[in-house]
């Protein structure tokens, strides 16, 4: 692989898609040396094929809002890759989507599908549409226009959405309203994330989140550490934050640290049953703000606005919010406040430049495709029980979850064992997804 050129290559032909190049880059950087020692791979034009999507719809929603204007936003679902299965990934809504996030978002979704070890293809879209101060009435419309165009598109055997950022049970809902109407059908694995009673699994709302700390848990004990009291900060307040903090919280660490987009709030005890679950009625109420947790309990909580989670001194560093959300300055700060352990759980949640100080810094350093890849291993579980039309409990799902994680990560410390014992977790996420991948599409002909 001419790894110079294959770059230049793509820069030219999809200049200014900044997130995208970037994603592709720190694949390609990993996965170049194993690469090479497969002639097959080379002949077959695997990369050149694997880095542009099967296709990219892209549609006008137009919807009235509660004035009775008329709005329109952009929708897109990015179809990458179906070597392994229909094409999986969310939907996310949020004001900054553009071709070039879905299409990082949907190229990073093809290997943390991969490393389930779950048949499912990798995909993604979402639309510009900002759902900050909305009401449920504009959410619900919105949400129906968008699939007005997308439900031709999806189905089961096709292509399976779920939630993402800007997108949770009630949008999977309202989306899942819609599709059926559409469609008339009741496909229920046509999209995950979807409520229980009607097709949704347990466990899948907490699944993310449950999955990253297995993840952490497994990397803490692999330097003979325990959770036990550790300090963990997490950025953001939804949904992913949300399940990192029950699941941080019972294997007895402390969460120390929640932030949004106005600031953070450092809680120097850790965070409280009440306090998680008013997470939830802060995401449900559209303002993004995460200081209303400080105003309902401002014993527990200290707000402060413009700072970042990352200012908290903590021993376990987890962004959850978004890509690109930790730099190098704020690495550096978490490296001088004694951090032991930083782990993605947000997409691409860290700067190649904050990535590279940790790893300097030798502390260990998990990707986002393998750390929250419970999200989406669980939603490939949500549509097995679709199909068997079956129901599994709780505890049954939490199983299978924590198995994937660990073999998720067995996978990383496999292919991502270093000469001098150390493990690049990046490195081993990366070409253990990517031989799944390379198999199946060399397996599978040129098409
Ligand atoms: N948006 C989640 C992710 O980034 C979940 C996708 C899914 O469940 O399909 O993996």
């Amino acid at each position: 692989m001419n790894l110079k050129k294959i770059m230049a290559d793509l820069e030219a032909k999809h200049p200014g898609e900044s997130e995208y190049l970037q994603a592709v880059q720190e694949v390609l950087e990993s996965i170049e040396d194993v690469y090479n020692k497969h002639p097959e791979f080379e002949k077959a034009k695997i990369v050149e094929r694997l880095v542009e999507p099967d296709r990219i719809f892209t549609f006008r929603v137009t919807w009235v809002n509660d004035k009775g204007e008329v709005c329109t936003n952009l929708g897109y679902r990015v179809q990458f890759n179906a070597a392994l299965g229909a094409y999986k990934g969310g939907l996310r809504f949020h004001k900054a989507v553009n071709v070039s996030m879905l299409k990082f978002l949907g190229f990073e979704q093809i290997f943390k599908n991969s490393l389930t070890n779950l048949p499912l293809g990798g995909g993604k879209g979402g639309s510009d549409f900002d759902p900050v101060g909305k009401s449920d009435e504009e959410i619900m419309r919105f949400c129906q226009a968008f699939m007005y165009e997308l439900w031709r598109n999806i189905g089961p055997d096709q292509d399976s959405p779920a939630g993402d950022v800007g997108v949770g049970g009630r949008e999977i809902g309202y989306l899942y309203g819609a599709y059926k109407k559409l469609a008339r059908e009741h496909s229920t694995g046509a999209l995950t994330g979807k409520s229980y009673g009607w097709g949704g699994s347990l466990i899948r709302p907490e699944a993310t989140g449950f999955g990253a700390i297995y993840y952490v848990e497994r990397m803490v004990k692999e330097q003979k550490d325990t959770m036990k009291g550790k300090k963990i900060a997490l950025s953001g307040f939804g949904n992913v934050a949300w399940g990192a903090a029950i699941k941080a919280t019972e294997l007895g660490a402390k969460v120390v640290a929640i932030s949004g987009p106005d600031g953070v709030c450092e809680i120097k005890n850790g965070i409280t049953k009440d306090m998680i679950d008013y997470m939830l009625e802060m995401r449900a109420s559209n303002r993004n703000k995460v200081e209303d947790m400080a105003t309902k309990f401002p014993k527990l909580a200290k707000f402060t606005a413009g700072k970042k989670a990352w200012s908290v001194k903590c021993d376990i560093a987890c962004p959850c919010a978004f890509q690109n959300e930790m730099d190098e300055k704020d690495a550096k700060e978490l490296i001088k406040n004694g951090v032991k352990y930083v782990a993605e759980v947000s997409n691409m949640g860290c700067q190649p430049k904050a990535i590279a100080a940790i790893q300097k810094a030798k502390i260990p350093f998990a990707p986002g495709k393998a750390v929250n890849a419970g999200g989406v291993a669980t939603s490939g579980l949500e549509i097995c029980q679709n199909a068997g039309h079956i129901n599994w409990t709780a505890e049954e799902v939490d199983v299978k979850l924590h198995k994937i994680m660990n073999d998720i990560y067995d996978m990383c410390v496999e292919y991502g064992k270093q000469k001098d014992g150390s493990i690049n977790y990046v490195k081993g996420a990366n070409i253990a997804g990517f031989m799944r991948v390379a198999k199946a599409m060399l397996a599978q002909g040129i098409i």
